[in-house]
């Protein structure tokens, strides 16, 4: 099914993301993890991608067990920085083979190396570049993009990063996802802004539940996300406590997941980290709300 026609539907709906493994052996038990997360049947499961396609090849394994055996709607995410034409022409053509229809077209993160490294031969320098391949090469996907309620980094400004949010829609994008946020205000602000920008399209808020305290930093340095004092004193009181910390972490995703559905958000994210127990929890807490 293409995530459009979810979209469409006035149901709320709730989805998880799960990552591939970095190696092959560790291949068994990331999938044990994705088929229980998929045994919840979520309304939809992504799978992200390794940038320079280390991981690419788990990527289309993953996300076809899913669609083949749960029958689980699936998003397969590519990236295509650093990547040739061909290369990700084959990843298109390998990804509808495999019967999924849904794409998160996405550039990918600069490596210190790409950074620094000249540019002018890269075949995509943005995300842009790999949503228009998709439609040239005429494979029919539902296509996704990225979006940040607190700025892409990269960004000079919110209205440059908005401006070119808009000219992806309007290249192909159907649906954008938001990176990681833990102040739904923040998440409210760019949704006002981005519709006043004529950015029409569905926004899926990605929500990212901290089950250890060790996740933080990560998650911070990576999102680049803004810490709410409520959430910092959570971390400090319960964070020295690992139970604690799950159970306090679940609470405040819950949390935030229940304020936007009931501000009018239908769809609704979860970077579940191939965290079974954490996917259960939260559509368990979700259970009456999402029916
Ligand atoms: P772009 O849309 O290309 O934007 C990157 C920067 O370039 C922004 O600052 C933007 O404003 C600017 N820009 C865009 N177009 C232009 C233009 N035409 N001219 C000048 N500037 C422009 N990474 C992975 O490696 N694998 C994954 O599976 C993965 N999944 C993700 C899922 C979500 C929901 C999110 C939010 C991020 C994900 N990422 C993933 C991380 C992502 O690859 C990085 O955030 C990356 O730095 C930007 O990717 P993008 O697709 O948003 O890039």
């Amino acid at each position: 099914m293409k995530l459009t026609e979810l979209f469409r539907r006035d149901a709320m709906s709730l989805s998880f993301e799960v990552f591939p493994p970095k190696t092959s052996t560790a291949f068994d038990s990331v999938k044990a993890a994705v088929e229980e997360i998929a045994g919840l049947h979520p309304s939809f499961m992504s799978v992200t991608y390794g940038a320079g396609g280390g991981t690419s090849r788990y990527t289309l394994d993953i996300a076809k067990n899913i669609h083949d055996l749960y029958g689980v709607p699936t998003l397969a995410h590519l990236t295509c920085v650093s990547s040739t034409r061909e290369t990700v022409r084959e990843k298109i053509a390998q990804i509808r083979a495999a019967g999924i229809e849904n794409v998160m077209a996405l550039r990918g993160d600069l490596t210190p190396e790409l950074e620094v490294g000249d540019r002018s031969s890269w075949a995509y320098r943005h995300a842009i570049d790999l949503i228009r391949d998709i439609k040239e090469s005429g494979a029919d996907f539902c296509i996704g993009g990225a979006c940040y309620p607190e700025i892409h980094p990269e960004s000079a400004n919110q209205a440059e990063d908005i401006k070119h949010l808009k000219e992806k829609v309007d290249a192909g994008c159907e649906f954008l996802t938001t990176q990681m946020f833990f102040d739904n205000n923040l998440l409210y602000n760019f949704l006002y802004k981005i519709r006043e920008a004529g950015i029409t399209v569905p926004i899926i808020p990605g929500i990212m539940p901290i089950t250890n305290a060790n996740q933080v930093e990560r998650a911070v340095k990576l999102s680049g996300s803004f810490m709410p004092q409520r959430f910092k004193s959570l971390v400090d009181k319960f964070g020295s406590s690992p139970a604690a910390m799950k159970q306090a972490g679940i609470a405040y995703a819950t949390d935030q997941i229940i304020d936007l559905y009931a501000n009018g958000i239908k769809n609704v994210h979860v970077y579940s980290m191939n965290k079974p127990d954490v996917a259960a929890k939260i559509q368990a807490n979700l259970s009456d709300i999402i029916g």
